[in-house]
């Protein structure tokens, strides 16, 4: 696991890029989280060396524990997006929120929320 919220939010980003378009570059990444090249290769470093993300030829790609990890902190965005939306916020401010929520959650708060939201849904 990686202990900073930012690891996480770099995975996040090259999943939902990578779904979107076949090569992610560092770039992309910096546009989509709003920071700078720099802060994205620091990032991509230590990345790799958890062996979360590959690069060649400066393409960005996620191994298979990359993608594990990724994947399931973007369910967490998305569940916790969809609670907060049931709870009457604005679309908007759900997805702002669940996605720093979505680092801090305790896997029991998680699992309740988890409950609530897909209370009544088939
Ligand atoms: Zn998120």
């Amino acid at each position: 696991m990686i202990e900073n919220e930012s690891g996480e939010d770099y995975l996040e980003a090259i999943l939902r890029l990578s779904a979107e378009k076949q090569d992610v570059h560092a770039v992309e990444v910096a546009r989509e989280l709003g920071v700078s090249k720099p802060a994205v290769t620091k990032a991509l470093r230590i990345l790799v060396q958890k062996g979360y993300v590959e690069i060649a030829a400066n393409h960005i790609r996620l191994t298979d524990s990359g993608r594990a990890y990724a994947s399931s902190v973007y369910e967490k965005h998305r569940l916790i997006t969809r609670f907060f939306i049931k709870l009457g916020v604005d679309a908007e401010t759900a997805e702002a929120d669940a996605c720093r929520m979505e680092h801090l959650v305790s896997p029991a708060t998680y699992a309740a929320i988890k409950r609530f939201t897909e209370e009544g849904e088939a």
